[in-house]
């Protein structure tokens, strides 16, 4: 009989000992007060507001005039502000630093920097996004720094490092003459930004290796470089074949993971397109029938408009009339995807330029090109969760959300450049930056 007795009363103190360290009931309560509260989702703000959180999830969102504040609860007070989803940017690269050629551009990252200074920077830059209200990013790719991103999302993750959370999509793949580094000697070999495919063989495998390494999407650069054709049009070269793309796609879906297409226009979109990739990064050309297809297969576009604003070349060189070129063609595709209702998720490339440059500079840049302020919000919200296959969870304040939450000094949607300046994060119901509200 005793041989019985021992056993159970193992379990049962056991599970009481689960209970108490992680039973709903004993995580700590937080109320927020909001002002005003966008919640990613509905068309319109509220007024007064309360947000009710339990550990890092928000369990009630309540009028003000109805809610119960629970004793005991750490009350945050942002009723002089307005209150947001934390923001989600679904095109960054940790890993660049807007190079600059007097600095020595692109290539002296992969030529004469050691990964771990790179991973230092890297470190930096996650901290940067968390600072101006990204609670989340999907990095598209490191430039040369392997699974570099695999360590950072690991170490903020553990909590060695404050970061948002990351989608991460390792080494990204091209062709064989389809990235940086480029124009040295033959004799040399130099090292590539991305993993090189020839074949639908080797691009199953990278897409394997990449994915067995803990990749959450697959990178593809369907198109490379681009320049002013002999009729004045924008070209860019191609660079997988849809079968390669195929190869890629059909591995990544078999995984549950999604694949993004770097993609500028002509026969290297239509082969993105057709390979079934799951968003265009840029969609700089689009056509109407590309446009229908991608409305036909669901695909999402992030458009990055803003760094086609940075930095242009002087407008009488071949560089500065194809800069110029590249917006110009940008803002018609993106105003002819906006009205036919493609979906479109908020991304900005930053990496592309300096992490000390503002991300919400993106937010401007839509409004200009059609979008009201409240879609250019759900864009970076909502919009970007249901990419990322996280309705519900990520991108909105609402019942069941992670606690991703950010406030701002004014109103948003009168003006969206206000965005820049993100007063509150909390990020899975942990204060990470409070310059706006009295802790009660
Ligand atoms: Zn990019």
């Amino acid at each position: 009989m005793k041989r019985w007795i021992i056993p159970f009363t193992l379990l049962c103190c056991s599970s009481l000992v689960w209970a108490q360290a992680d039973g709903p009931a004993l995580k700590p309560l937080t109320v927020i007060k909001a002002g005003t509260l966008i919640d990613g989702v509905s068309n319109t703000a509220r007024h007064d507001q309360v947000i009710t959180i339990r550990g890092n999830i928000v369990v009630d969102v309540a009028n003000a005039s109805s809610a119960k504040i629970p004793a005991g609860a750490t009350v945050i007070d942002l009723s002089q502000a307005t209150v947001l989803p934390g923001l989600i940017d679904a095109h960054t690269h940790i890993f660049l630093q807007g190079e600059v050629p007097s600095e020595g551009g692109y290539d002296i990252q992969l030529l004469k920097y050691p990964q771990s200074f790179r991973a230092a920077r890297a470190t930096v830059a996650a901290r940067r996004a968390l600072e101006q209200g990204f609670t989340t990013i999907r990095d598209m790719e490191t430039e040369g720094a392997g699974y570099g991103d695999i360590g950072i999302k690991m170490a903020i993750e553990r909590g060695y490092i404050p970061g948002p959370r990351m989608f991460a999509s390792t080494r990204a793949i091209s062709t064989t003459g389809g990235y940086p580094l480029e124009g040295y000697a033959p004799e040399i070999e130099v090292p590539k930004g991305v993993q090189i495919i020839d074949g639908p063989v080797e691009a199953r495998k990278a897409a394997r290796e990449q994915l067995d390494h803990g990749a959450d999407w697959i990178k593809v650069y369907m198109t490379h470089r681009s320049w002013i054709g002999k009729n004045g049009e924008l070209v860019s070269q191609p660079t997988l074949t849809v079968e390669e793309l195929r190869a890629i796609v059909d591995e990544a879906h078999g995984w549950g993971r999604k694949v993004a297409c770097h993609a500028y226009g002509g026969i290297g979109m239509q082969r993105a397109l057709d390979g079934g990739c799951d968003s265009i990064e840029h969609g700089l050309i689009l056509t109407d029938a590309q446009i229908a297809q991608m409305l036909r297969q669901g695909t999402w576009l992030v458009p990055t408009l803003h760094i086609y604003y940075t930095d242009w070349s002087p407008a009488d060189t071949p560089d500065g009339q194809r800069d110029r070129k590249r917006a110009s063609e940008h803002e018609t595709s993106f105003r002819k995807a906006l009205a036919a209702g493609v979906k479109i998720a908020f991304g900005t490339d930053v990496g592309g330029f300096p992490w000390t440059d503002p991300i919400a500079a993106e937010f401007p840049r839509m409004v200009e090109l059609g979008m009201t302020p409240m879609q250019a919000i759900e864009a970076a919200t909502s919009r970007a969760a249901e990419l990322l296959d996280r309705a519900g969870q990520l991108g909105v304040i609402a019942p069941g959300a992670y606690a991703d939450v950010v406030a701002v000094k004014g109103d948003p949607l009168a003006n969206v450049t206000i965005l820049e300046n993100v007063g509150f994060v909390m990020k899975d119901g942990k204060v990470f930056k409070n310059d706006l509200a009295e802790k009660k």
